[in-house]
């Protein structure tokens, strides 16, 4: 069996290994481009992507690299855990001139380790052509960012607080920025974000290619595309296509909230066979909870957005080398983050949002591999259970007694 792989249909679909067409609504302009030599990419890119351990592009990819180089907008949906970073830090790389240092792209997501895990990627497909990103985020050094960007960057992967700060300061100059590609673009033109995002867009010159990515893309979200974008190409998923056939789901029913906290102990032994992440809707419950199961003598680590940032990048660190196993956190982990050893999501709690349960359970089953997904349902929640099966037209079962074998 492929790395623990699961060998359905889709699963051959979304990698690219098949050429299902029933996958993506396109637009009607998008070709299916099979491989990454057929791309017409820059050597010492096409270099980078293969020593990086690519060898065929991800159906997204296969998609929307080329639209995004050849200078149109795009709206580029796809299931979690199959390529978009990729997708968007190919196309930005091949499109920039490597002669100056002045920014040519601009990366803007929702979390700084996000932002952090973009600019790695860039750097590593970017290997052999010397390019400069720096990641732009709240919480470190303004100095050290202002040192940074006068040095010249060619991509600038960050928050938006922080961008917009350099960019008042004009540290973050944009006379040549050719691109602005919002990562989880929902989330970015969400409530919380979207004046933030409005601002930044207005110091960007007017001809800026505008890029936007996500594994969801409500309706509200396309509709708000058409102030700032022209004539984009759309790539998109229907929303029953958009749960991975390889990440089972299941619940189980707690009744009431006491009796939570004993079922994850019980499950304690589940959660440690490679990695898993327990999601609470509250900071104040992810400490409670980490401080309950270390004195029932679990060990556990845990992560949220009011810890200093020295503090979250070592915690990252540790969870990303398997040196903790069991990581609790809140919604600042819902979406992006690429750990692929994690195959297993417990909602604690479960999320406030359709989009934010696809994201959550979408952080197991990485490009591919299995996952499990299990879901902590008091008696008022099984409403909201049902609802997320209904709108996603897909399957969420009670926990079964052999959990383990599904890991
Ligand atoms: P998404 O943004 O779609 O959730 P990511 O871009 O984080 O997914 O990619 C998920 C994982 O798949 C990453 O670990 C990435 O390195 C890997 N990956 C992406 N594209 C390919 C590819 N073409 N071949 C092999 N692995 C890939």
């Amino acid at each position: 069996m492929a790395s623990r792989g699961i060998e359905t249909s889709q699963r051959k679909a979304l990698l690219g290994d098949d050429d299902a067409t029933m996958v993506f609504e396109t637009s009607k302009d998008v070709n299916v481009v099979s491989t990454f030599d057929a791309m017409n990419i820059r050597e010492d890119l096409l270099r980078g992507i293969y020593a990086y351990g690519f060898e065929k592009p991800s159906a997204i990819q296969q998609r929307a690299i080329l639209p995004i180089i050849t200078g149109r907008d795009v709206i580029a949906q796809a299931q979690s855990g199959t390529g978009k970073t990729a997708t968007f830090s190919i196309a930005a790389l091949q499109k920039l001139d490597i002669q100056t240092r002045e920014t040519q792209v601009l990366v803007l997501s929702p979390t700084r380790e996000l932002a952090l895990q973009i600019q790695k990627v860039v750097l590593a497909l970017g290997d052999y052509m010397s390019v400069q990103c720096h990641s732009c985020i709240g919480g470190t050094n303004v100095g050290e960012d202002i040192r940074k960007l006068d040095y010249g960057q060619h991509i600038v992967s960050g928050t938006p607080g922080r961008v917009f700060d350099m960019l008042q300061r004009q540290n973050l100059r944009t006379r040549n920025m050719k691109m602005l590609i919002l990562d989880e673009a929902d989330e970015m033109l969400n409530k919380g974000f979207k004046e933030q995002i409005y601002e930044v867009y207005r110091h960007l010159p007017p001809s800026t290619q505008v890029v936007l990515v996500s594994a969801t893309l409500p309706h509200e979200i396309l509709e708000m595309t058409k102030k700032f974008m022209t004539e984009p190409i759309r790539i998109l998923v229907k929303r029953d296509e958009l749960t991975l056939e390889g990440i089972k789901q299941f619940f189980v029913a707690v009744e009431k909230e006491e009796w939570k906290f004993d079922t994850l102990c019980d499950l304690y032994d589940t959660l440690t066979i490679t990695q898993a992440v327990i999601f609470c809707n509250t900071k104040r419950k992810v400490e409670w909870l980490t401080e309950k199961m270390r004195e029932a003598n679990f060990t556990v680590s845990s992560m949220h957005g009011d810890m200093p940032q020295k503090e979250r990048e070592a915690i990252m660190k540790e969870f990303r080398a398997g040196e903790s196993r069991v990581l609790i956190t809140t919604d600042v982990w819902a979406r992006g983050i690429d750990v692929q050893q994690v195959s297993l999501v417990i909602n604690y709690d479960l999320p406030n949002n359709r989009e934010l349960y696809i994201h959550r359970i979408g952080r197991s089953g990485r490009y591919g591999r299995r996952g499990v997904a299990i879901n902590f349902v008091k008696n008022d929640d099984i409403r909201i259970l049902r609802d997320i099966e209904q709108y996603y037209s897909t399957q969420i079962d009670e926990m079964p007694m052999n959990i383990n074998e599904l890991i």
